[in-house]
């Protein structure tokens, strides 16, 4: 199947006479007829749902339909991208060990990695993504246990070398994470170019109707963790009657690690509804995607030939810098996300924000519609002037979400609040 037949096929698959709608299953719990059955899945010798903090089979459905879309063996719901990023590494690095990470990467995930892991005694060592493979390479110490990155980056909008990205971190028997959010796996599927794991936030363009919030870890199956020294994953587990991951579970050792010890552990499980309302967006994701990367198109261009304009970033516009690497990576459309700089900085950006009508001012992106939000004075507000350079974040950056609206009505928005600055 070809991944927009997957978006309404794959997952749940009513039998004769069940309902055609993804069923909510509304239940803390799941009955039994027998106590061995009920020890066989706590010894994890069985699969089945026991409790909704772990799992719950609406969620289950929509996750097999996202292991589908991305071409991975298994992938986990959890209830925020955030939850996501945090899992995909605590599943494999703990307290003393470090990872490196693309410092063109979403703000909250920086608060993250730099705050909050660092008090859990994790490093997170960053690195310029165009810096020479030697000077990556340079940075990796003995405790390094993961590399990750962004497909294309929030708010800055470079495309990844994912390629170039995965063979660094496999020479060094490191697994290559991808936040792959942005594009969605209509536009790209990092598997394909050699990352190991994806996380997304799905409260982006899978929901894409600004209704929840969501996150999934998407397991490849491809990385050895055996071979690479991966004992979390290769030793005996005292919390399961010392299961092996490896041995247990093969290729989705990574994926059933992250829900029966993660997931049980600090209940991550997204609620049965929130999973509901999630597969509803994905069954119209190719169609929104290709709508908001064409729109998206159309804005850039208007935007690029404006006076009012410094410059404009998009990488299906073909001077920009990483159109090359859209060509390779995003070869069918480039997404709905859109940044520019307005002459005359931060004072700009503001009046232009206030000045429009249609194009919503919120703490959003990668939704049905349009939306503007100012990193400098909104999301990366607590980052270093320092920081957000190497974020990629001029003080007059404006990040335009261009929604599924009809383009002219976009553009006559665009247009007056550009006028507001003149
Ligand atoms: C929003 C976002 C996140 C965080 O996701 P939440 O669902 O808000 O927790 C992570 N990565 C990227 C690229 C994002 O845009």
């Amino acid at each position: 199947m070809k991944v927009e037949t997957k978006c309404i096929q794959e997952g749940y698959k009513p039998a004769n006479g069940e309902p055609v709608a993804l069923p909510i299953y509304q239940s803390t719990t799941y009955a039994y007829d027998s106590t061995e059955h009920i020890g066989r899945l706590f010894d994890l010798k069985e699969a089945g749902h026991m409790y909704s903090r772990i799992s719950n089979p609406t969620v289950a459905y929509v996750e097999e339909k996202i292991a589908a879309l991305e071409g991975g063996v298994a992938a986990v719901c959890v209830t925020a991208g955030q939850t996501a990023s945090f899992l995909s590494l605590f599943n494999i690095l703990g307290a003393g060990d470090s990872f490196l990470c693309s410092s063109k990467i979403y703000g909250g995930t920086i608060n993250l990695f730099s705050v909050t892991m660092k008090r859990m005694g994790i490093e997170c060592i960053y690195f310029d993504d165009e810096s020479s493979d030697e000077e990556i390479e340079s940075l990796i110490k003995p405790n390094t246990k993961a590399v990750f990155a962004e497909t294309l980056a929030n708010p800055a909008l470079t495309v990844l070398d994912i390629r170039r990205l995965a063979d660094l971190s496999h020479r060094h028997g490191l697994p290559l994470i991808i936040d792959n959010t942005f594009p969605t796996p209509i536009l790209c599927r990092p598997i394909e170019h050699g990352a190991d794991i994806v996380i997304h936030s799905t409260t982006k363009y899978m929901d894409g109707h600004a209704v929840q919030v969501g996150g999934v870890v998407v397991d490849s199956g491809n990385f050895d963790w055996e071979k690479n020294g991966y004992a979390c994953l290769t030793e005996p587990d005292e919390s399961y009657h010392g299961v092996i991951y490896t041995e247990s579970f093969g290729r989705a050792a990574y994926a059933t690690k992250l829900r029966t010890q993660l997931v049980r552990d600090f209940g991550t499980c997204p609620p049965a509804s929130a999973a509901f309302l999630l597969d509803l967006g994905l069954q119209t994701l190719a169609v929104r995607m290709e709508k908001h990367s064409a729109n998206a198109m159309a804005a850039a261009k208007y935007l690029e030939n404006h006076p009012m304009v410094d410059s404009v970033s998009y990488p299906g516009l073909e001077n920009d810098k990483y159109h090359e690497l859209a060509k390779k990576y995003l070869p069918n459309g480039c997404s709905g996300v859109v940044s520019f700089n307005i002459k005359g900085g931060k004072a700009n950006a503001v009046k232009f924000m206030d000045a429009l009508t249609m194009a919503k001012n919120v703490v959003h992106v990668a939704m049905v519609h349009t939306c503007v939000l100012h990193p400098a004075s909104e999301t990366h507000r607590q980052l270093t002037d320092e920081q957000l350079v190497a974020a990629g974040i001029n003080p007059g950056m404006i990040r335009l979400s261009v929604g599924i609206e009809n383009i002219d009505d976009i553009i006559a928005d665009l247009e007056q609040g550009l006028k507001a600055c003149e």
